[in-house]
């Protein structure tokens, strides 16, 4: 069965379906004023003690994730919204409070689970599983841990945050859910517990019984049922290899990415939102090389609001914990439309109405956007990076509407960081051969190499017919990185890159030798990365670049550098 892998690794046990009583209304009504007034008492009775049955849980809490979700649901606890919702019910329709609470409980569940954001729709779970403990409290049952065989993997409809925080990882070893999502608390803690888990497996997953042989493997999100002996001794050998691995790259999370002759390399990641932050950090990334903005403008009917996108990046600024977070400005067209957004069909997309030509176009677009990444610049250390440059009139221009939106906000009294650093992005090959007219302009340059490389070979990176010709170790692509990371060196501007190729191992020791000093990518590439960092020499490295730079095709080039990762 194939799910979404939420937690890697791989499992080997026997199930154990966990299946919950639903709750049902009673249809009972109240009568007397007496009643209410116990009704109403009870239920203050039954938050009372789910709140120390949280806090309880929490005293045996180690994970700051699993900290902050619980926090999160004595919150929600304590939020009057709820409380008088159901004492609304209570007085007023003379429900009991078991009918009450289950009524408020599915009028929130549903608000949550109709909200556009993914995460904000996950945390419908937290709702209904508060809902479930007081419930519970009120019917005088107590909230007991289950007690499992060793080597269980748990298989469920859907699994509560309490479910997950208080499983018994010495027992449990993994768990498949029919429903979930990647956000979804269940598979925030089984990350933060080290477990596999698959997720949205669908109502097929039920199918399973209790003792099955279960195969989980959380990396490919695949379950496997009753598999024969042939696949549990492939899989025992890339469980017993995955910890192994683990086990090594984990040991690299704190250490400094530093060539063994001490050249200092940034390693940072690139991501969609805050939610990435925590993979960041626990795969040792140092900070932001590129936080993509399109996300937030995708998966909804209409532009967000210079409110909700200040929102957006103060939480990506608050979560990056006073790390370095560049934050592109839009860069939708090419591959990247937007439903609403009602941009004409092109002939040819990614040489066309693109995302800094939309921004300059469309000023008012523009500008909310910069006002609301300004207004988070004063809760972590935010810089701003425009895409798509290829003339410096482009810079001066988009410099100059950040202008106009630094005026409003002085105008408006609202405060930001008036130094916060402006950079751009090399990915188009007309910016990177005037690396040193531009860098003149800017703080800093992140090198694209998903689109240099596209442009400076003329090859449609999303054509599949093509991409044999997709070559980022063609020498014409190599001398143009070159000259970019040359240029910023002699006029003294931080060179990052933030394309894939920063994230391909047989690039790392030719970047490096370049003088790369930033390597942004996703975090789950890093460890491999500061693997080959921390194992060689920037003086190796500049032998490498400087062979590498007399070869006249990627054949020779890339036979090169296979042979020197074969080597180590
Ligand atoms: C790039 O072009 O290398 C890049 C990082 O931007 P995107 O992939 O979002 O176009
Ligand atoms: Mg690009």
């Amino acid at each position: 069965m194939k799910g979404i892998g939420v937690s890697p690794g791989i499992s080997i046990g026997k199930a154990f379906l966990l299946q919950k009583k639903k709750a049902a209304l009673t249809c009972i009504l109240l009568t007397t004023p007496e009643e209410i007034a116990a009704a109403v008492e009870q239920f203050d009775d039954a938050i009372t003690n789910s709140v120390n049955e949280i806090e309880a849980i929490k005293s045996n809490t180690l994970s700051d994730e699993d900290l902050a979700i619980l926090e999160t649901q004595i919150e929600l606890l304590s939020d009057p919204e709820i409380r008088d919702g159901v004492v609304e019910k209570i007085e007023i329709e003379y429900k009991n409070p078991n009918d009450a609470l289950l009524e408020v409980v599915d009028v929130f569940v549903q608000l949550f689970e109709n909200m556009d954001d993914e995460y904000m729709r996950a945390r419908a779970v937290d709702i209904r599983d508060i809902g479930n403990r007081i419930l519970k409290n009120l019917n005088g049952q107590t909230s007991g841990n289950q007690v499992f065989e060793p080597d269980t993997i748990i298989i469920a409809e859907d699994l509560s945050p309490s479910d997950t925080i208080t499983m018994d990882v010495s027992r449990v070893t993994g768990f498949a859910t029919q429903m979930g999502s990647k956000t979804s608390h269940a598979a925030i803690i089984a990350k933060s517990k080290g477990i596999p888990a698959v997720v949205g497996c669908g109502a097929d997953l039920i199918s399973i019984k209790n003792n099955d042989v279960i195969i989980l493997d959380g990396s490919q999100g695949l379950v496997l049922i009753n598999p024969g002996q042939e696949l549990i001794d492939e899989y025992t050998a890339k469980r017993n290899a995955y910890r192994q691995h683990a086990e090594t790259l984990k040991a690299l999370r704190d250490e400094p990415a530093v060539t063994t002759d001490g050249m200092q390399v940034m390693l940072s990641a690139n991501i969609s939102g805050a939610e990435d932050l925590e993979d960041v950090f626990d795969n040792g990334g140092e900070s932001v090389g590129l936080l993509r903005t399109e996300l937030l403008f995708m998966n909804r009917d209409n532009f967000p609001t210079e409110d909700e996108q200040f929102e957006f990046y103060k939480k990506a600024a608050l979560q990056a914990k006073g790390k370095p977070v560049i934050v592109r400005t839009i860069d939708i067209g090419g591959d990247k439309q937007l439903p609403y957004f009602n941009l004409p069909a092109e002939l040819n997309p990614f040489l066309g109405y693109r995302a800094i030509r939309i921004c300059l176009d469309r000023k008012d677009l523009f500008i909310t956007q910069l006002k609301a990444i300004l207004r988070a610049s004063v809760f972590g250390d935010l810089k701003i990076m425009f895409p798509m440059i290829s003339n410096i009139q482009e810079i001066r221009s988009a410099k100059s509407i950040l202008g106009e939106a630094k005026a409003e906000l002085l105008s408006e009294s609202i405060s930001f960081n008036p130094a916060m650093k402006v950079g751009i992005m090399i990915e188009i090959p007309s910016a990177a051969i005037t690396a040193d007219l531009l860098a003149k302009e800017v703080d800093f340059f992140s090198i694209g190499t998903n689109d240099l490389c596209q442009y400076t070979l003329a090859v449609d990176r999303m054509n599949e017919q093509i991409t044999h010709l997709y070559d980022p170790f063609n020498p014409g692509v190599l001398r143009l990185i070159s000259f970019v990371i040359e240029q910023g060196e002699k006029h003294g501007i931080h060179v990052g890159m933030c394309g894939e190729m920063a994230s391909d191992p047989l690039a790392t020791l030719l970047l490096l030798g370049m003088g790369l000093k930033e390597f942004s990518m996703s975090a789950a590439s890093i460890p491999a990365i500061k693997s080959i960092i921390i194992n060689n020499s920037e003086l190796k490295a500049k032998q490498i670049y400087k062979n590498v730079m007399e070869m006249d095709s990627s054949e020779d080039i890339l036979g090169y550098l296979k042979g020197i990762t074969a080597d180590e």
